[in-house]
């Protein structure tokens, strides 16, 4: 006979998520106050005591694939907009030095959000059981640093 398979415990909506994350809260119970610093996530959510990283090495390069597609997204619909709104003397030397500038700007200023929305992201597709929540909630930072497949 299999082990049971703890259950997943009953999580938000997709969008409510999202939203959450979107606002640098918690995307698991909309608790605030997540960071650190500007560029650290506190190692748990002071509401709930969900980990920010759920016990897997790079856990955050996700967050990098969100912060990727924002400040290119953002690039794209700015430099369109311009081109479209100015043609046909678009001024190609602005679009140039300021699509520079905003691929340097845009990822520093949406790299916490990236975070949160990556937790969101990760919730959907690993859901959180009682157990681990429990884990999360007791486990000391060496334990949970020790283990990195749960
Ligand atoms: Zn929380």
């Amino acid at each position: 006979m299999l082990p049971r398979r703890p259950e997943p415990l009953p999580r938000p909506s997709i969008g409510r998520m999202f939203l959450r994350g979107l606002l640098l809260s918690c995307p698991w119970c909309g608790g605030r106050g997540m960071l650190a610093t500007y560029f650290k996530l506190k190692p748990r959510c002071p509401t709930c005591g969900l980990r920010t990283e759920r016990g897997e090495e790079d856990f955050f390069l996700g967050a990098m694939v969100w912060n990727i597609a924002f400040a290119e997204g953002l690039l794209t619909v700015v430099l369109l907009s311009i081109g479209i709104a100015t043609a046909p003397d678009v001024p190609w030397d602005a679009l140039l030095y300021g699509g520079v500038a905003m691929m340097i700007v845009a990822p520093i200023l949406f790299y916490p959000v990236s975070k949160t929305l990556w937790m969101a992201t990760e919730l959907l597709f690993r859901p959180l059981t009682r157990e681990e929540l429990e884990w999360h909630r007791t486990s000391d930072e060496k334990t949970f640093r020790g283990h990195h497949d749960r």
